[in-house]
């Protein structure tokens, strides 16, 4: 008895739109159903080397034309399906790939489409009618799923003993589309499906043969496996597409071939853009293992640290012994070694972008840059030194990025730090007042606006032996003796002044000083010993964080007009100080792009004021 089932929402929206649009590719659909075959042979060969399946010899994929059907066969000896395996796979849209493709259409229009694997679905852009006779090693009997692409689909039992998978498509006699007819029937013809598989699936590493030939279709050597000189740009572009689920072209493509004590190839991309999910829990990182060819893990984490997560790939190695379980082999020492391997590998490559090609370089830093910022931070700062090199900032002098590098290649000759300054943009950075007093030295600042960057300098400490310093810290010193003398001298004579603005501030900061930085600003807020007041920002984010607090000291400028104000308000309305300290206090958290504390105490201050001064 056949039972009917509903395709899933989403598997209903895809089928739609499959079937619906004018595509400039319809043929992708036997690429899609060859690189599935490929995949269950995989499967069942894996199984097979870790004794869980007996192993099987003859592994392949055949292309059966029925002229007078008008049908395609597409018939595998993989995993083949359980009944389970056919509602979950074929009913529903499990891969994520194609939840991201259908996203993406709701924005897009749907030309990408031919671009994108849409996977078993896109046996309907050229099918009215699908069957699939399968039978897998796990289930007692074999089943029949059969559908229309349209709502429902049926499966029923089936009398099939050989383990694999059978796809039987019903080719469309024709389909129009306003004004376009077409029949689908070329794709019977032989010298037709010989070139597809030629420009589609020549690398598959398992023969496809077209029924009746004894010549398999395909050169079944990977991609990977072949000389650079062989591969296109197009063949890479094609297999990462397909292979990683992107609509998009890689931005950069590392081919290696390493041949010595240690024999492997790998082909290595960077997305375009990071993956939808790359900043959450569920990414995972991870480059495709093979060994000789045979598929061994979709995943490796071993293989690349957190820092160049967003490489996507494949890794290759004879020297990998098969008969290991996944647990084993993640602890390989061969793996370790590949891992470092490619690590030094893509850190070259990226050093080699950032010399020959800035441009591109800073394509791929805009995507990637809070990855290896974070990656510096990471593990008590062990990837500094792999890392530090690739990290770039733009600067209150300069609008392009610049290196660690030639930051330290142009400092002044009296510069001893290397300084840096943060802020939420770039505009509220320059306009902080204790960029002031660097403008005058002429001394060049790195602009922070990633909640990063001060977590991984702290952790850097120094680079080229020259300390990075905040110009937001008390501990900063800039000024020369003469100034210094001078503040020294203003601080004491207007001891109690200071005093007073210190108790009126009790509780927010630990401290009021003349200081020697500021020009035109009255007041800058900046921090003490341990956190910034941009670490706290970031912090207090975080749940529990009430008790996180940065030192701060309000620093106030002695040749500003405001500090005679001060003084004359000292001598004759010592209670208005406070009001005072409160609105000074408030000025500098707003120019340090931090939230007021207190709106009512300082609105009450302000208007106490401008009654004042008003009557
Ligand atoms: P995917 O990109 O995951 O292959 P598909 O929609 O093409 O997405 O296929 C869904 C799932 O169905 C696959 O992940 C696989 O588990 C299963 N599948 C597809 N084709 C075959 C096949 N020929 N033999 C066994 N399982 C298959």
């Amino acid at each position: 008895m056949s039972k009917t089932n509903q395709f899933k929402t989403e598997s209903q929206k895809l089928l739609h739109l499959v079937t619906h649009s004018i595509y400039t590719q319809k043929e992708i659909f036997l690429r899609e159903l060859i690189s599935n075959a490929s995949d269950a042979i995989d499967k069942r060969h894996f199984l097979s080397l870790t004794d869980e399946l007996v192993p099987q010899a003859d592994y392949k994929i055949e292309i059966i034309p029925n002229k007078a059907d008008k049908t395609l066969t597409i018939k595998d000896n993989g995993i083949g399906f359980t009944e389970a395996e056919l509602i979950e796979n074929l009913g529903t849209i499990a891969q994520s790939g194609s939840k991201a493709f259908i996203e993406q259409l709701d924005k897009n229009d749907t030309n990408i489409i031919g671009q994108f694997g849409v996977g078993f679905y896109s046996a309907f852009i050229v099918s009215k009618h699908v069957v699939v006779k399968t039978k897998s090693p796990f289930a007692e009997t074999g089943f029949i799923w059969e559908s229309d692409g349209v709502s429902t689909y049926t499966i029923d039992t089936y009398d099939k003993t050989e383990i694999g998978t059978e796809i039987i498509l019903s080719l469309r006699d024709d389909i129009s589309d306003e004004d376009e007819v077409e029949t689908f029937h070329q794709f019977l013809e032989d010298y037709e499906i010989k070139q597809l598989v030629k420009k589609y699936s020549d690398y598959v590493r398992y023969p496809i043969y077209l029924t009746g030939e004894e010549k398999p279709l395909n050169q079944m050597t990977p991609l990977w496996k072949r000389s650079k000189q062989d591969v296109k740009e197009e063949d890479l572009n094609q297999f990462y597409k397909h292979q990683f689920n992107d609509f998009e072209e890689p931005m950069h493509v590392i081919h290696m071939s390493v041949e010595g004590m240690l024999t492997y190839q790998a082909l290595l991309f960077i997305p375009k853009k990071p993956a939808y999910n790359f900043y959450s829990e569920t990414y995972e990182k991870g480059l495709q293992l093979y060994s000789k060819g045979v598929f061994i893990q979709d995943k490796n984490k071993d293989l690349i640290g957190d820092h160049f997560k967003f490489v996507k790939g494949v890794v290759d190695s004879a020297d990998l012994s098969l008969n290991i379980s996944r647990e084993l082999l993640q602890h390989d020492r061969q793996l370790k070694k590949i891992a470092t391997n490619i690590e030094k590998k893509i850190k070259s490559e990226l050093e080699k972008l950032l010399d020959n090609d800035r441009p591109k370089y800073i394509e791929f830093y805009d995507q990637y840059k809070t990855s290896l910022k974070y990656g510096i931070y990471q593990n008590f700062g062990l990837h500094k030194e792999l890392l530090q090199d690739l990290i770039l900032f733009k600067t209150n002098t300069s609008d392009d990025y610049i290196s660690f590098k030639e930051y330290v290649s142009r400092m002044k000759e009296d510069q001893k730090d290397i300084y840096y300054a943060s802020g939420k943009s770039k505009n509220q950075i320059l306009n902080l007042p204790q960029m002031d007093i660097m403008k005058d030295k002429g001394y060049e600042v790195l602009l922070c606006t990633d909640e990063i960057d001060e977590f991984m300098f702290q952790m850097m400490n120094s680079y080229q032996e020259k300390p990075f310093k905040s110009i937001q810290t008390a501990n900063i010193d800039l000024a020369d003796d003469k100034k210094k003398k001078e503040i020294d001298k203003k601080t004491k004579s207007n001891k109690d002044l200071l005093n007073a603005l210190k108790e009126a501030l009790e509780g927010k900061v630990s401290d009021v000083k003349l200081s020697s930085r500021l020009k035109d600003a009255p007041v800058c807020l900046v921090s003490g010993e341990g956190l910034s007041l941009e670490m706290e920002k970031v912090l207090k984010q975080m749940p529990n964080s009430d008790e996180i607090k940065a030192e701060k000291i309000l620093e106030i400028n002695p040749e500003h007009d405001i500090f005679s104000t001060l003084n004359h308000v000292f001598e004759v309305d010592k209670d208005d100080i406070k009001d005072y300290a409160t609105m000074l206090y408030h000025q500098a958290l707003i120019m340090e792009g931090l939230p007021i504390e207190d709106p009512t105490d300082y609105v009450k201050a302000m208007t106490k004021l401008m009654v004042k001064k008003g009557n």
